[in-house]
């Protein structure tokens, strides 16, 4: 049986099974944020086995009062998080992945644009 999650307040269903088939359309795309707060950066660094101030140096950057995990630009329109490895598929730092990551596609912003993380996002599914 698929493993569905819904959450209250939002107007689609999300089966994470499709995440193995996907291309990664979560981790590329236009330019953005991957935020990471502090106890995030101790998880990844930990994980990296790096010390926290090279962590924060060699993969983040700030943005204002906060920090973003840098981003590589693959062609004119598209990014990607530093962390994707296209040649897998997959994020390589998963098992620590910051809570924004972790909370796709339950994002505030998709309440009310369920089209745009439909477009986005192959599994989305209507509620049942
Ligand atoms: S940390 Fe991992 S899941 Fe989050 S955007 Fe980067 S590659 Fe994707």
């Amino acid at each position: 049986m698929r493993d569905i999650v819904k959450k209250e307040g939002f107007s689609f269903a999300f089966d994470p099974s499709a995440c193995a088939s996907c291309e990664g359309n979560c981790c590329i795309g236009e330019s953005g944020y991957v935020w990471v707060k502090p106890e995030e950066i101790e998880a990844i660094a930990n994980f990296l086995q790096l010390d926290q101030a090279t962590f924060v140096e060699k993969h983040t950057r700030k943005v204002r009062f906060k920090r973003s995990l840098k981003e590589i630009q693959l062609d004119e329109a598209n990014y990607l998080c530093e962390f994707f490895d296209l040649a897998s598929k997959r994020c390589t730092i998963y098992e620590v992945r910051p809570s924004q990551c972790r909370t796709f596609p339950f994002w505030e912003h998709f309440i009310n644009n369920r089209r745009e993380v439909e477009k986005e996002c192959p599994g989305i599914l209507p509620l049942s």
